[in-house]
Parts: structure tokens; sequence; C-alpha cells
């Protein structure tokens, strides 16, 4: 489980944003994932009270995470699909192929948008 690590990364990073801005309440911290990255969304918000721990700026933080949706594209035919598409033609839905695919979102793991006083 990664997750923590990620979780402190995230802390660091708001923390890093709060001193330059010199905020001294984080009211929400809004995260995008990506529908198939490694990161499972209710571990993060498992560990984000060991991250806020003992400290002020997070006190009252909301955690809200935000699922982007897995998309592909075919090499092949140039068509881009959703994860569900995939794996119902398991491969692409318009030539069936199943290699030469590519990753276009769905990986992602990121700040969106922190909401401070
Ligand atoms: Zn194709």
């Amino acid at each position: 489980m990664h997750e923590l690590g990620i979780v402190l990364s995230i802390a660091d990073k708001v923390m890093e944003v709060a001193r330059a801005n010199q905020l001294t309440e984080i009211k929400a911290i809004t995260m995008q994932i990506g529908e198939i990255s490694s990161v499972i969304p209710e571990y993060l918000e498992k560990c984000f009270p060991a991250a806020a721990e003992r400290n002020p700026l997070f006190e009252n933080t909301e955690l809200k995470i935000e699922i982007l949706p897995a998309r592909y594209l075919c090499h092949v035919c140039g068509e881009s699909f959703s994860l569900g598409e995939f794996e119902e033609a398991k491969g692409c839905p318009s030539c069936k192929e199943n290699q030469l695919l590519e990753l276009l979102t769905g990986r992602e793991c990121f700040i969106k948008n922190i909401e401070a006083w």
C-alpha cells in the first residue's frame, strides 16, 4: 500500500502552497485520480487523517476525490474508446486490435484544487 506516501507528498505540496500564500486553514483538497491508476481512492481517504494529524493547517480539511475515466487510442485504426468499450470488445471496438493500443488518460494522480482561507 503506497497511498500513505502519496498522501504525505500531497500534504507536503499543499503545505508549500499554504506557506507561499500565507494560508492558515485548508478547507478542501480536490484530487484527480485516473480510473486505472494504481492509487485506490478509499485508501487515500483512509490515509489522509494520518497525514493531517498534528497539523493545524489540515484540522478541518475535506479530501475530495474525482475519478478520471480511462481512454485508449488504437494505433491501427485511430479510434479512441473507453475502458468499458475495451473490456466488452476485448480490444479496439472498431477493429479488434488488442496490442497496439495506447492509454491516453486513466493513470493520473494529482491535486486539482485547493480551497483555503
Ligand atoms: Zn482499432
